[in-house]
């Protein structure tokens, strides 16, 4: 049996001369989605009158397509449809059986032509379909607040009907607006940075610092976890794993406590920085949010990103921490990140961290770090995991 949808873009409909460029990366999206997390191998997509058509020949349910349709960025909504021939007596016939296996006491039929020279206008349609349906099914038509509504779309050559529309993520397709690299906690925060960051197009690599063996490596299962779900979004990406510990030590025994914090953070973004360049990665991403802990001052964001000259994309910025709960409910990584885990900061935390820290301090805070040094060391000893689908 062969499911068909059709599914609109959103943005990318604004995107001028690049368009083409935008559309084939959503439908190669498309692809490699139902693939990836179906199995899917007998698709078909074209494109007609700015929507995208797709048919699926496998036996699976629609339910399971629209799970993976949903989290497919650059969709604005999608349908299960039915396409037939250009011609009215199909359109009834179609009409008629697409109400078949529905309950419904009162309907509506909704006609849309971008062919303008259908023979029938489209409030002609309404009023034919509308009387084949009711003497079907002797049901009544309400235009307003009607239990069911059959859409009716006339394109260029065929004609589709559908009576369910979902809602797709937004955004635009996942590779289009180049790669970032995301340092990644395990916490609450990262995960959902970095659905917005793929939400607008960006492809993520992820660099997570743990502290193993001070710690247990529950904390790169649980990145390893959380990154399995965020693949569910894109389709290839890579996770650079970084033994922290030693660089770990070396702050603490040669840096005041209580800017100890501070410099774990521009030591991660010193690696980031130089890995990003490595892979021409050109810019990375965190989950900060302004206030939500002392480490996110402006002061102490500021000390923590003057070690590095690419752009830092913080994409919660201005969120509460209840809404970034809430979105990554939705996105399915709230439930890995709050099982427990030993995290590379909290293991060292100092009882009174800097909340105001200033530059000068800082620096001098270094003073007996040899820094080259400890992120060349760092460099050499990353751990690499390619998730390729
Ligand atoms: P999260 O919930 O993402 O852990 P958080 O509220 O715990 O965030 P912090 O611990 O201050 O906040 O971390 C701020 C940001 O720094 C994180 O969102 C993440 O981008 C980065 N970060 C923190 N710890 C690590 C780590 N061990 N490895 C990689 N990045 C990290
Ligand atoms: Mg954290």
């Amino acid at each position: 049996m062969s499911l068909l949808y059709v599914c609109h873009y959103s943005e990318i409909g604004l995107k001028g001369r690049n368009q083409h460029f935008f559309i084939r990366a959503l439908m190669n999206n498309i692809r490699r989605s139902l693939r990836h997390n179906l199995s899917i191998n007998q698709i078909t997509l074209r494109l007609n009158n700015k929507r995208v058509f797709l048919r699926i020949e496998d036996n699976v349910s629609s339910k399971e397509v629209n799970a993976v349709l949903n989290r497919i960025f650059g969709l604005a909504y999608f349908s299960k449809i039915i396409i037939t021939d250009w011609n009215m007596e199909n359109v009834l016939k179609e009409a008629v059986k697409l109400h078949a296996s529905k309950s419904f006491d009162t309907f509506a039929i909704r006609t849309r032509r971008a062919n303008k020279t259908f023979p029938y206008l489209s409030e002609e349609v309404n009023r034919k379909v509308g009387k084949a349906v009711q003497d079907a099914y002797n049901k009544k038509v309400k235009l307003k607040n009607p239990d069911i509504i059959c859409f009716i779309e006339i394109l260029d050559n065929e004609i589709y009907l559908y009576n369910e529309r979902s809602e797709g993520p937004g955004g635009l397709p996942v590779g289009i607006n180049g790669n970032v690299l995301v340092l990644i906690s395990g916490g609450i925060d990262s995960p959902v940075a970095s659905y917005f960051a793929m939400k607008r197009g960006a492809r993520c690599h992820f660099i997570h610092f743990h502290s193993f063996p001070f710690t247990t490596k529950n904390s790169q299962d649980k990145v390893q976890d959380l990154i399995t779900v965020l693949s569910k979004y894109q389709f290839r990406g890579r996770t650079f794993f970084i033994p922290f510990a030693d660089a770990q030590q070396k702050i603490v025994l040669n840096s005041p406590e209580k800017y100890r914090i501070i410099l774990f953070r521009r030591f991660m973004m010193r690696i980031a920085e130089k890995l990003a360049k490595k892979l021409n990665i050109s810019a990375l991403v965190t989950g900060e949010s302004l206030g939500q802990v002392s480490s996110q001052t402006l002061e102490n964001i500021r000390a923590i990103e003057e070690v590095t000259s690419l752009p830092i994309l913080r994409p919660l910025i201005g969120l509460d921490k209840n809404e970034i709960i809430k979105i990554a409910r939705k996105i399915g990584t709230y439930t890995i990140s709050k099982l427990p885990h030993d995290d590379a900061c909290t293991r060292f935390m100092p009882e009174n961290p800097v909340i105001h820290s200033n530059l000068s301090d800082i620096r001098m805070a270094e003073k007996n770090l040899d820094i080259e040094s400890i992120v060349q060391e760092q460099f050499e000893s990353i751990e690499k995991i390619d998730i390729n689908l």
